[in-house]
């Protein structure tokens, strides 16, 4: 399998998950140009994307979706509520049975991929992340979420690899410049995980086989790319768990540029 970023953060997000068989992306957060760039540089064009998994409808996760999906006629999985509300949305007219709906904690199969959503707690209206598997491998994605919960734990146990949100430093968000409201929203239980947050979640998921972690859907403005990590890993190496930080590829994946692809 091969995991990469093609753009990652709060103002758009888009990540391939493939195997040599099978190519999906989740979320269409950027301009059709920026995806098709991106699997330009895996060796891909649009025309070989089988699926594309959407997490949610907020707009930086749907932005290119119709553009996308409309010229390659790709179809989009999606759970009910995330249709519905995408249904109210200005994506343009989308062709008739494009749209399949799915359920969390129903897997099902694209190719030789088993994708299994889990919810997550956000507010959008039916949001969830994916955990992809092909044969003994896994990869799984975990963006756009207020808090963890064992069922999210469970769903990410023995990934080979994992793309996890360190949205926002705490601090930097109290004293930053967003109004109340907006503060409160990131920071409750259906906002998004900060740095301190992402790595104590990190500390449940880790294991001798993991292989990469990339830490994404960073704040532009409560957040930077160092201070994610370093939060990130010093959580790791101090928690309570039998590793350091240096022991895994830990890597931010970055909001303007394509990830390195990491193959498990
Ligand atoms: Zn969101
Ligand atoms: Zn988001």
């Amino acid at each position: 399998m091969r995991l990469c970023s093609i753009a990652s953060g709060s103002s758009g997000n888009c990540i391939y998950v493939g195997s040599d068989n099978a190519h999906l992306l989740v979320d269409v957060g950027i301009s059709g140009k920026r995806v098709e760039q991106g699997l330009n540089s895996l060796d891909l064009t649009g025309k070989d994307i089988d699926g594309i998994l959407i997490t949610h409808e907020h707009s930086d996760h749907i932005k290119g979706l119709g553009v996308i999906a409309r010229k390659h006629h790709i179809p989009v999985y999606a759970t009910g509520g995330t249709v519905d509300a995408l249904s109210r949305m200005n994506l343009g007219k989308m062709p008739e049975g494009i749209f399949h709906e799915i359920r969390e904690d129903e897997p099902f199969e694209i190719k030789d991929l088993t994708v299994n959503p889990f919810t997550i707690p956000h507010d959008a209206a039916q949001p969830v992340g994916y955990r992809v598997e092909c044969g003994e491998q896994s990869v799984g994605i975990a963006t756009d979420l207020g808090k963890y919960n064992e069922y999210i734990v469970e769903n990410l146990q023995d990934l080979d690899a994992l793309l996890l949100e360190a949205n926002h430093d705490i601090r930097m968000l109290q004293v930053g410049k967003y109004p109340y409201y907006l503060k409160q929203r990131i920071l409750g239980d259906r906002g998004h995980l900060s740095n301190e947050n992402a790595g104590r979640l990190l500390c449940r998921l880790l294991h001798d086989n993991m292989k990469a972690i990339f830490l994404g859907h960073l704040s532009r403005e409560n957040n930077y790319e160092e201070l994610a990590y370093e939060t990130v890993c010093s959580e790791v190496t101090l928690g309570d768990n039998p590793y350091k930080s240096r022991d895994f590829k830990i890597q931010v994946a970055k909001r303007d540029c394509i990830s390195e692809v990491i193959t498990v």
